[in-house]
């Protein structure tokens, strides 16, 4: 029955949209622009194991304007005191948007073939950006997981 579940998951990629699957805005651990990457930050970003971290605007964390790739932190030299802002200036990493009502099956299509990434933003007209969605998203709705 595994393969029928999967394929049954596979199959529902047309029937569900980002906004199912997409961890909500309020639950991303995201860092403002201005976060000083001393050790105590870094130490706190690798507390919270993520791979890809969205960076805000001072303000207002709907205005996501990066992401932080923790490996971007290797080169780092916690004493220097590197803004997050500088390091986005370095790297320059876009963050893909797509629409809450986007498919999974085009969410999928997109990162497969895009090289922005595996994770994007989900907006609504109303509410702006309401969340993220990643590839492990998609992939764990085709495994039927949740
Ligand atoms: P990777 O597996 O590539 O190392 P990761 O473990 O950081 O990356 P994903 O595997 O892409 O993250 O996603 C796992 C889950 O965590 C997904 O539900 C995703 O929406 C969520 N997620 C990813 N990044 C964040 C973040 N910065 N804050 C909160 N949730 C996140
Ligand atoms: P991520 O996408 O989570 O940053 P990554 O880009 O290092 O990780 P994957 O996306 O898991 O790696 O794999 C991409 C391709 O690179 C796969 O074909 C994988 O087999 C290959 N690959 C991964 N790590 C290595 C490595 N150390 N040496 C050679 N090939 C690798």
């Amino acid at each position: 029955e595994d393969e029928l579940k999967i394929a049954a998951g596979a199959m529902n990629l047309k029937g569900k949209v980002v906004q199912d699957s997409m961890t909500a805005i309020e639950e991303v651990f995201m860092l403002p622009e201005t976060a000083t990457l001393n050790s105590n930050a870094i130490a706190a970003i690798m507390r919270a194991g993520y791979t890809r971290i969205p960076v805000f605007k001072e303000g207002n964390k709907k205005d996501i304007c990066d992401v932080l790739i923790v490996k971007d932190l290797a080169l780092i030299d916690p004493d220097d005191c590197y803004t997050v802002r500088m390091l986005c200036n370095i790297y320059k990493r876009p963050i893909p948007r797509m629409a809450s009502n986007t498919t999974l099956f085009t969410a999928l299509q997109t990162f497969k073939g895009g090289d922005d990434g595996h994770m994007a933003l989900v907006h609504d007209a109303k509410n702006g950006i309401i969340g993220i969605i990643t590839l492990e998203d998609v992939v764990e709705e085709i495994l039927q997981e949740e």
